[in-house]
């Protein structure tokens, strides 16, 4: 029966975890460490480029962690233990405050580049974020329209009315929001059409074989007519080779993420790549 599986399930879930328990609060001590005195967590920043004329029209804040001694820890194992616990808003807080910083110092270069920020469901919840966000916008001086936050269709889907509320007030600000990885969660046709969005962003899932995966096409296609019809700028996130991005282009998605573009890299690495695109010809 299910209630069996459910059972079994449940059983198999907790003794495994006895010891994933130790080491994720292992790794939750290094992380308040971390987080309290600097220098282990930083950003890199991945282009976002526009598919018809290949300009640089933004870049996504992506989170590094480098561990002392256990060396590189991704997001996907490091967020999650951060999630856990009430230390995932100091974590917002601090990537907030290192991206609004780069944006302003982008910004004082003479480069209008819009960052995206990353926005667990807990911090997206938390019924100071929105004035969080607010705060910092005014102290590090950057308008609303150069930020961008990236939250999940399951993140809105979790508590829906706290989180059409609060994008509407972060929204209200200027801000940018994107449902990132969609088509992964469940988010229905009315919260689609309910909620203040500016971006979709099809998940990388759908789109990495479609050139070769006739129904990922398919679903792609109508993803970006979706947006498209809904007011939205589409993104197709892991684009890895020429013939992807050729599909998406053929298709009118309009911007794109990956590493056959380019790979998430640290802020002087899309200085540099601004500094060469808007050269004056030599
Ligand atoms: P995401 O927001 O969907 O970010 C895209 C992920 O795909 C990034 O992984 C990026 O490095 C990777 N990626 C980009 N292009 C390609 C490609 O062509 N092929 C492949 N295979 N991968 C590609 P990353 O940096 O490991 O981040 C994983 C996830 O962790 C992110 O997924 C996001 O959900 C979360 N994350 C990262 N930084 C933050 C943060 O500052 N705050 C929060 N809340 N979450 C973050
Ligand atoms: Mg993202
Ligand atoms: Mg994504
Ligand atoms: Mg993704």
């Amino acid at each position: 029966s299910i209630a069996k599986q459910q059972r079994l399930g449940f059983r198999r879930f907790t003794t495994s975890t006895t010891e994933d328990s130790n080491a994720r609060l292992t790794l939750l001590g290094d992380l308040r460490r971390a987080l309290d005195h600097g220098g282990e967590i930083s950003l890199h920043y991945q282009p976002k480029v526009d598919i018809g004329s290949g300009a640089l029209v933004g870049v996504e804040a992506l989170a590094r962690w480098q561990h002392p001694t256990k060396g590189p820890i991704s997001p996907g194992a490091f967020i999650p233990v951060l999630e856990a616990t009430t230390l995932i808003h100091k974590f917002t807080h601090q990537v907030l405050t290192e991206a609004l910083t780069q944006a302003r110092i982008w910004l004082d270069a003479g480069y209008r580049v819009p960052v995206a920020v990353n926005i667990s469901t807990r911090s997206l919840l938390d019924a100071d974020f929105p004035d969080q966000v607010a705060a910092l916008l005014r102290e590090i001086n950057v308008p609303g329209e150069r930020l961008c936050i990236e939250v999940t269709e399951y993140s809105i889907m979790s508590d829906p009315n706290t989180a059409i509320e609060a994008l509407h007030r972060i929204r209200r600000l200027g801000v940018k929001i994107s449902v990132d990885d969609y088509g992964t969660g469940y988010s229905s046709m009315t919260y689609l059409r309910l909620l203040p969005l500016d971006e979709l962003k099809i998940d990388r899932s759908f789109v990495q074989d479609m050139s070769t995966d006739r129904g990922n096409r398919a679903l792609v296609a109508s993803t970006v007519e979706l947006g498209h019809n809904l007011g939205l700028t589409v993104v197709a996130e892991g684009i890895e080779d020429a013939s992807t991005l050729a599909a998406l282009s053929e298709i009118g998605c309009d911007f794109a993420q990956g590493f056959h573009l380019a790979r998430p890299m640290p802020a002087d690495a899309v200085t540099d790549a601004l500094r060469r695109a808007y050269a004056p010809a030599a």
